[in-house]
């Protein structure tokens, strides 16, 4: 009886001591994934708290548009950035990252910024000298130093679409609605560029397979493509975004918006330079004042 007994202990004894170990394996385990999830919540709430406002910066929230406007000082500047505030103003989930062609963040656009109502991380980045000549593409060091900044300041919980808004471009609101749905890639038409009234990515059957023109990339996109940048080396001019492309994507995989490439909802328009031929040469009014 007592032989029986032993002889079935030692056959049960080491499954026992295996179920024992599992178990404590996976509770580690648990351990290990909440005190993850406490550190990752907490890394959310930090985040939330930034001017920025991503309530709710989860996928099932509606993604938020980031556009990233390259601008420098001129004229113009202050009547450009007005326009686009004002159309901007009307788009939800929306942040705005505006890139100084400058060594600083100037006074202009902080205040204008800061009164604009709007979502907005301000950065600056002076373009070098050496490439501020015509012919030559324009900001390229703005654009990659927004790219820089979500990709430090955006984590893979982020829903979101990026694209690139000049300062002197219209953009119909219809265009966001069309952006937000972007998975991956999307390209749409683009009125009054290249010497033409509009150029436009080329579909057969809901697909792309000629050339593109406006774009808008998935946040995701951008954070798992790291060294995805603007190139000035070997990218021949007009052609920089298409190179930025070849980075994140394939021609066949590009989503075409605005009803298949058939509408356009954003125009390249261009300020005329203006005419400053009468100011005074000295300033005559008694107050300074902000154009
Ligand atoms: N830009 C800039 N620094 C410059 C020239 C342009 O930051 O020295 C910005 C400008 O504000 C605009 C974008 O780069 O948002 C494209 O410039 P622009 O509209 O002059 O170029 P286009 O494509 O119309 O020829
Ligand atoms: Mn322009």
């Amino acid at each position: 009886m007592k032989s029986l007994f032993y002889s079935r202990l030692f056959i049960l004894l080491p499954w026992v001591l295996i179920v024992i170990i599992m178990i404590d394996i996976d509770t580690k385990r648990t351990s290990v994934r909440s005190t993850a999830h406490f550190y990752l919540s907490r890394l959310g709430n930090a985040q939330r708290q930034d001017r920025t406002s991503r309530a709710g910066s989860n996928r099932t929230a509606l993604p938020v548009i980031y556009a990233i406007t390259p601008t420098y000082s001129r004229a113009v500047q202050k009547a450009e950035l007005t326009r686009l505030s004002n159309t901007f103003r009307q788009v939800q989930r929306f942040h705005w990252i505006v890139v100084e062609d400058s060594n600083i963040r100037t006074e202009l656009v902080s205040r204008f910024l800061a009164h604009s109502g709007l979502p907005h991380t301000h950065l600056h980045v002076l373009t070098p000298r050496r490439y501020k000549r015509s012919g030559m593409p324009r900001a390229t060091e703005q654009r990659n130093a927004a790219l820089g900044w979500l990709r430090m300041h955006r984590t893979p919980r982020d829903s979101g679409v990026v694209f690139f808004a000049d300062d002197d471009n219209t953009y119909s609101l219809e265009l966001f609605d069309e952006m937000r749905s972007t998975r991956q890639v999307s390209v749409w038409p683009v009125g009054l560029v290249g010497g033409r009234r509009y150029e436009r990515p080329l579909v057969e059957k809901g697909r792309v397979v000629g050339w593109y023109t406006g774009f808008a990339v998935n946040l995701q996109v951008v954070l798992a493509n790291p060294k995805a940048l603007f190139k000035r080396r070997g990218s021949q001019p007009g052609m920089q975004e298409s190179d930025f492309l070849k980075q994140i994507t394939k021609v066949e995989d590009l989503e075409p918006k605005a009803h298949n490439c058939t509408r356009v909802l954003v125009w390249h328009t261009r300020t005329e330079k203006v005419n400053l031929g009468n100011e005074p040469k000295h300033r005559q009014d008694t107050v300074v004042i902000e154009v």
